[in-house]
């Protein structure tokens, strides 16, 4: 008897910037899964040895056999790339946020359906390794209440990404999107918004912060402060208090305490375990697209108490 041999799928790589270079390259060329075999880039050059285009159309065009994309440029304009992909015959994995609108993202869950193709919207954060362990532990209580804080330096972690400033960029939302993606996995009844204030620098369009209540129609409260202006060391932390016990999840989820005492998790690796799910979705041909996270930012934009504050310099 012989394993079954798996030809790699054929993967390209679309906008070579941050999480590209620090995740999704790394991740691949490690995966004996994929092949990367191609990227689309405005600049020339790509960190590793593959072609490169100016267009998603020119690298279809030019890479026969191509399989699937994964999309690393900003929300804006990301799920046109998808269409492009699907309609193409690609199966794409999409970077957190999937789209700039929820309307958007059903549109294109319909296009894949229609076309047989896999599409996966990421939630890297769901993959930090203590948070399995913490589904498990509150599935079994009943959740009292939930703080969440999130707080980091914009300089420090996206200098020089004005599209985070710009309608769909969600601001303070961007990384704030990745504890509510570890949230509403967490909790077992469906959250939504009851309370949301955004403080929006006079100059830009998105918050620099913003504080947040949900609830879960079963008597557990959330309250989440997000901030942006955060110098003296970040924190990506989520409190649960239940009737028998209190969890603490760390550095957005890579570290977990129970009953304040610290609880052991393999190292993290949320990207390589999204590429594996990424391969398993597409040789079953299924798609995994979950908007929770997307629909309470939404909701808070909707509903949002928005507050003008001083004006945001890189
Ligand atoms: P980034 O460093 O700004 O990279 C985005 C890349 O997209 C750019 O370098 C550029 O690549 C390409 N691009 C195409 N059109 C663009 C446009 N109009 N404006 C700017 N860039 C454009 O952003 P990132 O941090 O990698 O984030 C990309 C996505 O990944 C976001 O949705 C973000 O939420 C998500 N994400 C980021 C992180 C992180 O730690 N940074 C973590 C998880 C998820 P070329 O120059 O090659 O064309």
């Amino acid at each position: 008897m012989h394993d079954a041999v798996v030809t790699p799928i054929r993967i390209g790589i679309v906008g070579l910037g941050k999480i590209a270079r620090d995740q999704h390259i790394p991740s691949l060329l490690a995966d004996p899964r994929f092949e990367l075999v191609a990227a689309v880039t405005r600049s020339a050059t790509a960190p590793v040895d593959i072609p490169v285009y100016p267009t998603l159309g020119a690298m279809i065009a030019a890479t026969p056999g191509l399989q699937a994309v994964t999309l690393c440029t900003p929300p804006q304009g990301r799920c046109t790339l998808a269409r492009e992909a699907l309609e193409h015959g690609l199966h794409v994995m999409l970077e957190k946020p999937p789209g700039v609108s929820v309307g958007e993202v059903e549109a294109l869950v319909g296009h894949a359906r229609e076309r047989r193709l896999t599409l996966f919207a990421t939630w890297h954060a769901r993959e930090s390794p203590a948070v399995q362990p913490a589904c498990a532990w509150v599935a079994g209580r009943a959740v009292r209440n939930v703080v969440v804080t999130w707080k980091e330096d914009v300089r420090r972690w996206h200098p020089g990404q004005l599209w985070i400033w710009q309608p769909g960029g969600l601001g303070v939302f961007d990384p704030g999107i990745n504890a509510l993606s570890i949230v509403t996995s967490l909790m077992p009844h469906e959250l939504f918004v009851t309370r949301a204030v955004l403080y929006v620098p006079a100059n830009r369009q998105t918050p620099i912060a913003a504080e947040l209540a949900l609830a879960d129609g079963a008597g557990a409260a959330i309250d989440m402060q997000l901030d942006f202006r955060e110098t003296k060391g970040d924190r990506w932390d989520v409190a649960v208090e239940t009737d028998a016990g209190r969890l603490e999840l760390r550095r957005e989820g890579a570290e977990l305490e129970i009953d304040g005492r610290p609880v052991a998790v393999p190292p993290a690796r949320p990207y390589p375990r999204l590429f594996e799910r990424f391969a398993e979705l597409v040789h079953a041909g299924t798609i995994d697209v979950d908007l929770a996270p997307l629909k309470l930012v939404a909701d808070a934009f909707l509903m949002g108490h928005r507050v003008e504050v001083e004006p945001f310099e890189e």
